[in-house]
């Protein structure tokens, strides 16, 4: 059996995404910035995409900007803001848990002056809404903080962060790539300013996502040259992935509640399971906001790594927090911000579901799971000791 749990990486894209874009890319295959039928005709396809995106947010169509993804769009997000402000002293907010796309884009700019604040947050990965508050200066420009976290699954207040920005007139963008699929997001209720999404995270192709941008807010452009994207975002408009996308977004949308529900059962299932049954195991991140989709457990006395490759060797996918930093095993900057101890920062594992993962995966995954655990404590002179 293989079953594939690391959907928070990339997903499978949908058939029909699959069969929309293959007609694009052999019949409607003009550019859409020329002037003849091809062109036009093309062009159709993208604007209705971005109508039918625009409206699953709650946004106008001129609000959406396509980019190559995610991390595209974060950097353009920040350092667009950034480079269009005028004032000398430049301050931004964050959190410690925001994806590597935020983090080393804030280092960098901070490097080059930009002040940042980095909020902490508590074990169960949530910010502190007072500690926001306080952080916001007269010099703040933007507050940027993810909707769902990508590793342990943690949903942010992002309606209350929204007020707050708001009511301090401060901008405020969300990384809302993890919640795309499970999430309803209306970006005037939320007073978001600015949201980064992919497609490749939402059953759509790799390669291309969209950053919205709340009309009258002023970015500079990442990407220079032609006039693509009304002069905001240059480069030929790659239709074929804009309308896989806007498919894979319908598709989403389409099922949404009966889909939530039964990966949310699913999910506690499985991790009543194992905390029950196996002893030394943790749950990472919140227990109730928490992505559908998302378990993120540590295991004590094994590394993570180790257990991946275990289960990988069962024909199971998952993904470890630690990442082989120049040959160390360095522990996930996320587990670490809990405030956890050190050694269950690195025995972590992330299980990502998608809409189709079934009970008898799941099944399948917990009865691996249990020997893969059992054997590699087996071989932990740490475990052996307790
Ligand atoms: C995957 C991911 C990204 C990066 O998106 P790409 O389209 O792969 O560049 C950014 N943020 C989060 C939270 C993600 O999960």
């Amino acid at each position: 059996m293989q079953v594939y749990l690391d959907n928070a990486a990339t997903t499978k894209v949908d058939r029909e995404v699959v069969l929309e874009m293959n007609k694009f890319m052999s019949e409607i295959y003009g550019n859409s910035s020329s002037i003849h039928s091809f062109g036009r005709e093309a062009l159709k396809h993208v604007d209705s995409a971005r109508n039918s995106i625009a409206s699953h947010f709650n946004a106008l169509p001129s609000e959406i900007f396509f980019t190559s993804g995610g991390t595209e769009s974060d950097n353009w997000a920040i350092k667009g803001v950034v480079n269009s402000a005028k004032q000398q002293v430049k301050h931004i907010i964050i959190s410690k848990i925001e994806h590597p796309a935020v983090l080393e884009t804030c280092d960098l700019l901070e490097k080059q002056g930009v002040l940042i604040t980095r909020l902490d947050v508590d074990k169960f990965g949530m910010i502190n809404l007072d500690e926001l508050k306080r952080s916001i200066n007269d010099n703040t420009l933007l507050v940027s903080i993810m909707f769902a976290n990508n590793e342990i699954g943690t949903i942010q207040p992002i309606k209350e962060i929204g007020e707050i920005c708001k009511k301090e007139g401060v901008l405020f963008h969300t990384d809302a790539v993890q919640a795309i699929d499970t999430q309803d997001i209306d970006v005037n209720y939320l007073n978001i300013d600015l949201m980064s999404f992919s497609s490749h995270k939402f059953y759509g192709p790799k390669g291309i996502g969209a950053l919205y941008k709340r009309s009258g807010v002023k970015i500079t452009p990442l990407i220079s040259g032609g006039h693509q994207e009304r002069g905001e975002r240059a480069g030929t408009t790659p239709v074929e992935l804009i309308v896989g996308m806007a498919k894979a977004l319908d598709i989403c949308a389409k099922n949404r509640f009966e889909i939530n529900a039964k990966k949310i059962e699913l999910r506690d299932n499985f991790i009543d399971k194992v905390l029950k049954n196996i002893p030394y195991t943790y749950l990472n991140g919140h227990k109730k906001k928490r992505l559908p989709g998302n378990i993120n457990i540590s295991f004590e006395f094994i590394e993570g790594e180790s257990l991946l490759m275990m289960l990988d060797l069962f024909g199971i996918a998952v993904s470890s927090g630690s990442a082989c930093a120049s040959g160390a095993l360095e522990a996930s900057h996320v587990i670490s911000a809990l405030g956890v101890k050190e050694e269950l920062a690195h025995s972590s594992i992330r299980f990502s579901m998608s809409k189709d993962t079934t009970i008898e995966e799941m099944n399948y995954v917990y009865e691996q799971l249990v020997i893969a655990v059992e054997r590699l404590r087996k071989l932990s002179p740490l475990y052996i000791a307790t």
